[in-house]
């Protein structure tokens, strides 16, 4: 099959850490790239933002990046893309003028526009799946007024879900967002993200740590990941005997050096100084991929306490190294962390219970070992890439029916 992957802010080439640059990198980099070992050619379109990037870059035999311009060739935070999606959906457009591709994978709400755009305008429709990793929704609920998205999102993002040919759900939670956004379920498969199994795995080195219990936190430095909670969580720890226990935060837009002018960072740190905890937090800032390994085994427990998750790679990265997550049971974490089997649940926006959670976990390692060991064996069955691009290629292969059936449909009423 020849599969052209969308992802208007996300390169599966960028650096990941930063505000905009996480999971959807993570996933459109590994299921194109399993997808290009079933056989399949993909072909990547991301918007160009850094002039020195080339117009394309080959990966494997059958993957490549097309890097497209869109608007100024530097990075533009995400909610004030909207503007570029046309030029995006022309550069992906003359890119299929000699071959257009058989399927077209749509991630993100303003990828879906440029693609069904794209699609419009080769004349054949390509058939668009579409992935949200996120839904305008969901964070409207939790952030309010602190919502950066674009207005049009309202409207513009049901309006891509109604129009794509297929919608790919990455957790049941969200098939139920979707349903209440009024998109038909028929329509919709699931198939989560996964977790790359050659680099995260139980054994290997762990890097030393300083106290004798690490909790550790990895994700992108904004609020909505609630690294915070587990901040309020160290003196109730304290309370309950574990007081040498020290907070890792990975993430953030740069290395520790450049961490003092990022406001998040700055928040947590001024909220650690106000609760006395500062000499048990390290925030370590973006840590390349090959090095987080490393640095989760050297962890007593993950903790992955958001107020939302879409779906949420770490936890999976965490199981994957045999190492316990303690998880606010929202979103795709309910999904991957099962309660008291892989790890420990806790309610949504909640110190104390993950300061009981965490402590729980700290008291005993045969339960630490017990959890981990079933995480490993979880991830490994479920979650592997391979395992994603095969329900992925489903989803596809669904696609390509319902829109053959759907162009069958007029030819045969007009023969009666
Ligand atoms: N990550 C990384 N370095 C960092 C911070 C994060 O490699 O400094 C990776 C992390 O290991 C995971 C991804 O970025 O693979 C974050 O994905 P997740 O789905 O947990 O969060 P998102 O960013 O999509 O909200």
């Amino acid at each position: 099959m020849r599969i052209s992957m969308v992802s208007e802010h996300a390169s599966p080439l960028a650096a990941l850490g930063g505000v905009d640059a996480g999971g959807q990198n993570v996933h459109v980099a590994a299921l194109s790239t399993a997808l290009a070992r079933l056989g399949h050619h993909v072909t990547v379109y991301t918007r160009k933002d850094d002039a020195g990037l080339p117009p394309r870059v080959r990966i494997l035999p059958r993957l490549e990046v097309v890097h497209v311009a869109a608007g100024p060739a530097r990075h533009v935070p995400k909610d004030e893309l909207l503007p570029y999606m046309d030029r995006l959906a022309d550069g992906i457009a003359d890119d299929w003028a000699t071959t257009p591709p058989d399927i077209v994978h749509a991630h993100f709400w303003m990828s879906g526009l440029a693609a069904l755009d794209a699609s419009r305008r080769t004349g054949t429709n390509v058939p668009v799946v579409q992935t949200f990793h996120a839904l305008g929704t969901v964070k409207r609920r939790h952030q309010g007024t602190e919502d950066t998205s674009p207005q049009q999102r309202r409207w513009l993002e049901p309006a891509v879900g109604r129009s794509a040919d297929r919608i790919i759900a990455t957790c049941s939670d969200e098939v139920f967002e979707l349903r209440a956004m009024g998109i038909d379920t028929t329509k919709i498969s699931i198939a989560p993200c996964g977790v790359d199994l050659d680099l995260f795995r139980p054994s290997g080195a762990a890097e030393h740590r300083p106290r004798s219990h690490r909790i550790l936190t990895v994700g992108r430095l904004v609020p909505r990941k609630g690294v915070d909670l587990v901040i309020r969580a160290l003196p109730l720890l304290r309370e309950a005997g574990f007081a040498d226990v020290e907070l890792l935060i990975v993430g953030g837009g740069g290395g520790a050096a450049v961490l003092g002018a990022d406001p998040e960072a700055r928040r947590l740190h001024e909220l650690a100084r106000e609760l006395g905890v500062q000499e048990q937090v390290t925030l370590r800032g973006q840590v390349p991929r090959e090095d987080m390994p490393g640095i989760l085994r050297s962890a007593d427990a993950v903790v992955c306490t958001p107020w939302y998750e879409p779906f949420g790679i770490v936890p999976l990265e965490a199981m994957a190294c045999g190492v316990p997550v303690v998880a606010a049971a929202v979103g795709g974490l309910t999904d991957t962390v099962v309660d008291r089997a892989t790890g420990l649940h806790v309610p949504s926006r909640d110190p104390a219970a993950i300061a009981r959670a965490v402590g729980e976990l700290l008291a005993s390692r045969e339960l630490r070992q017990e959890l981990g060991r079933a995480g490993q064996q979880r991830a490994r069955s479920r979650y592997s890439w391979d395992r994603v691009a095969a329900e992925t290629e489903k989803a596809y292969q669904l696609a390509l029916a319902e829109t053959a059936d759907a162009r069958l449909e007029p030819m045969e009423g007009a023969a009666l």
